[in-house]
């Protein structure tokens, strides 16, 4: 699927894996002058089959990069099949690079900059954007040519996404936030035209930061326990799985807080030991 003269998408519906509105893989470039990759996908055939069925379409590009967003298996698990079709070098985030030399070979991954310009074809470059915070080894790539940002798993089409330090990926939404953008690629979702996408990153700020000011007022209440957290926050009649996530999200925000000081953390409890 063509989404601007320079990105086509490959769209996975990972049924398997479950992506609420599929998996993306990207081609940036010129067809007939270059082209890099955004992600290989899973470990999975179907999905690097289509990725390579993209390819063959595209008249077998010549592929000056592999890029990665980050080291989940959704993003790198196909990554043997796709190097061993394009044999392209792969760059990625230096905390990255020792896993993927694993699979395809030390000579073949490249570390990648803060704000390095990928090349691919047709006079256009890639910008690495390190946005750590989802995971420590992400990266996000933004394509000046069209104001196009592929976000991974920073920011979804039409989720939020999981997070692993949240001081870190606030501060990685802020630095995306000064970008301006038009089009947001997403990892997962459907990819975000104008006016949402110019919008998308600071509904995610705004969200976030609604959520750190909600887990502060309960804290104020009295409220200690995620559980209680959660029951006060969030609706009361949340599927298990949903109330899982929350709970995850609550530890989040509370681990941030902790972080920057605001919160502290108290062991208040006490039980007999077995025996005791
Ligand atoms: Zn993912």
């Amino acid at each position: 699927m063509q989404i601007t003269p320079h990105i086509h998408a490959v769209h996975v519906d990972d049924k398997a894996v479950s992506h609420p509105g599929g998996s993306n893989n990207y081609f940036v470039g010129d067809p007939s002058e270059g082209m890099v990759i955004i992600d290989t996908g899973d470990h999975d055939r179907q999905w690097t089959g289509q990725i390579l069925k993209a390819y063959e379409e595209l008249g077998h590009p010549p592929i000056t990069a592999i890029a990665i967003t980050h080291g989940h298996r959704d993003h790198v698990g196909g990554l043997d099949r796709v190097f061993d079709a394009v044999r392209a070098p792969v760059r990625c985030h230096p905390k990255l690079v020792e896993r993927l030399a694993a699979v395809v070979g030390k000579e073949n991954v490249v570390r990648l900059r803060s704000n390095e310009r990928i090349r691919t074809g047709g006079g256009v470059s890639l910008a690495a954007i390190f946005t750590p915070g989802h995971e420590e080894d992400h990266i996000c790539y933004y394509l000046a040519r069209g104001k196009v940002l592929f976000t991974g798993d920073t920011v979804l089409g039409s989720s939020s996404s999981t997070v692993r330090d949240l001081a870190d990926y606030m501060r990685s939404l802020q630095k995306l936030a000064r970008l301006r953008v038009e089009v947001i690629c997403p990892a997962h979702g459907p990819v975000v035209p104008n006016p949402r996408a110019s919008r998308l990153v600071t509904w995610y700020i705004n969200h976030r930061n609604q959520r750190e000011q909600q887990v502060l007022a309960t804290l104020r209440k009295g409220i200690g326990d995620v559980d209680g957290m959660v029951h006060d926050i969030y609706p009361r009649n949340l599927k298990k799985g949903l109330r899982q996530s929350a709970a995850r999200n609550v530890r989040t925000h509370l681990a941030k807080l902790v972080k920057e000081g605001v919160v502290e953390e108290v062991p208040a409890r006490y039980r007999l030991k077995k025996g005791g």
